[in-house]
């Protein structure tokens, strides 16, 4: 099944499905949720009911309606299902703008029970609430709870109600935990039975991602969101121009530079024109292929990828097309199709100026995986009053270094790398130039790895 099955005419306003892209600390059980829900679609659904596009998932409302039961009747809805963003943490949330169009529609915070809000769970609700995405808590691991009397068929709110006292306490103090740290980060929660209107109060839904409790539910609360009140915001035209956002630069044999892409407006066709954001100026360039992941069966000796002539939001793509080299992840994708160049180059500078960040004459170079990443460091970086001198995607690379030599202060010949590697050029050159190189990827312990280095050399100075 294609994405193009569905003939639409031309320049109906049509609606997309929803994007949902899954946050939370490392081994939370991002992974392990996307995969339940996967299987399950899988497992429920006609084969090849769910299609598996580049860097996403597509879950049509049949299937979800077939996973979640009463909770999902497909008559209250015409959104045509969810679309799972699968690469799980940095990436699919670092890639979340605060402005300019954001990636995701909607959100799953996925918080461990017995491990409650640790770093990155506050680093991703700090860009949930910049970019005012709505989002849902997963409390998973429920199964863990010592006592837990797992059942997967009756919803999780009839599995909690069965526990004895002694069980139902110990979830209520994980539960309450949660919610409580999330009331402190300025977010009215509570268990999503008692929510009346998601789009004021995060829901929490108890869930695990291993005995597949709670994720009816998860599905049921997403589509009741969306359905409620973002239905105006999935409104397309199909059947206009492509809009979409880089989710990673990637080489791929064959193919060279390529750009997985997620759509969230219009089609892209196989002899479009586009113009990407780069870490330069606006690239324009001819789409070379469309790249869709072949059915494994089919993959043996043939690439794993297969050609498709179009395309249509909501989905995830490969694009392949010359002169990708410098795009960047977070940056913006656009069809030309029927207008002046100029205007659509316009429009791709204006929305990366908008995510631009300021630097100063003097200050630290930054460096990060994407353009959401580096926006998140800047402003973290702003709050704790370090100017920065350069702000790139990308790598740390030996002319980063060589940026970095120029400051006379010692704080500033320093280079923050959030997310990246740093070339092995780079790596010598920064210790014969005398520049100190941080890297983490979690944002707040590399802003504080830097406080210590600068505190350390102030006290050395006394
Ligand atoms: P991620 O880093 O957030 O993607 O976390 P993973 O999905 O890789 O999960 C981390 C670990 O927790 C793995 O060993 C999983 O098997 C385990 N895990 C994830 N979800 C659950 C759950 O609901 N219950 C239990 N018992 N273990 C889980």
């Amino acid at each position: 099944m294609s994405d193009t099955d569905t003939e639409t005419d031309a320049h109906t306003p049509s609606l997309r499905t929803p994007i949902v892209a899954v946050l939370g600390h490392v081994d939370h059980g991002k992974t392990s949720l996307l995969d339940k829900v996967r299987g399950s679609a899988v497992i429920e659904g006609e084969a090849g009911a769910i299609t598996q596009h580049i860097g996403a998932t597509a879950v049509p409302l049949e299937v979800i309606s077939e996973i979640a039961g009463d909770l999902v009747e497909p008559d209250d809805f015409d959104l045509p299902g969810l679309l799972f963003i699968d690469t799980p943490g940095h990436h699919s949330f670092t890639t979340l703008r605060s402005r300019g169009g954001a990636l995701a529609d909607i959100a799953i915070l996925v918080v461990d029970v017995n491990d409650g809000f640790q770093p990155q769970t506050r680093e991703a609700l700090e860009i949930l609430q910049r970019s005012e995405t709505p989002f849902i808590v997963a409390a998973n691991k429920v199964d863990t709870v010592p006592g837990w009397n797992a059942n997967e068929d009756t919803p999780i709110q009839s599995t909690y109600d069965q526990q004895s006292e002694r069980v139902q306490g110990a979830v209520d103090t994980a539960l309450y935990e949660i919610i409580g740290q999330l009331s402190e980060a300025g977010f009215s929660a509570d268990l999503y039975w008692r929510v009346q209107n998601f789009q004021r109060n995060v829901g929490v839904v108890p869930v695990s991602a291993m005995t597949g409790e709670g994720v009816p539910d998860l599905l049921a609360v997403m589509m009741g969101l969306s359905q409620r009140y973002m239905k105006a915001e999935m409104e397309i035209d199909v059947a206009g121009p492509g809009v979409g956002t880089v989710l990673e630069v990637k080489e791929e044999k064959g193919f060279g530079t390529t750009i997985d892409t997620v759509l969230y407006d219009g089609t892209i066709r196989a002899d479009d024109r586009l113009v990407v954001g780069g870490t330069n100026d606006p690239i324009v360039t001819d789409v070379r292929a469309l790249l869709q992941p072949r059915p494994l069966a089919e993959i043996r000796t043939e690439s794993r990828f297969e050609r498709v002539d179009e395309v249509s939001a909501a989905s995830g793509i490969k694009i392949a097309a010359p002169d990708l080299g410098d795009a960047m992840a977070g940056a913006p994708v656009r069809v030309v199709r029927d207008r002046p160049v100029e205007d659509v180059i316009a429009e791709v500078r204006a929305e990366l100026a908008d995510i631009a960040v300021d630097t100063a004459d003097e200050g630290v170079v930054v460096k990060a995986d994407t353009l959401g990443s580096l926006e998140a460091m800047a402003d973290a970086l702003a709050d704790a009053e370090v100017p920065i001198v350069r702000a790139e995607v990308g790598d740390v690379a030996p002319r980063d270094v060589s940026v970095a030599s120029t400051a006379d202060d010692a704080n500033e010949r320093v280079i923050l790398g959030f997310n990246v590697d740093v070339l092995d050029d780079a790596e010598r050159r920064a210790e014969i130039d005398d520049v100190r190189l941080f890297t983490d990827d979690v944002i707040y312990q590399l802003i504080e790895g830097y406080e210590r280095f600068v505190e350390e050399r102030e006290r050395a100075q006394q």
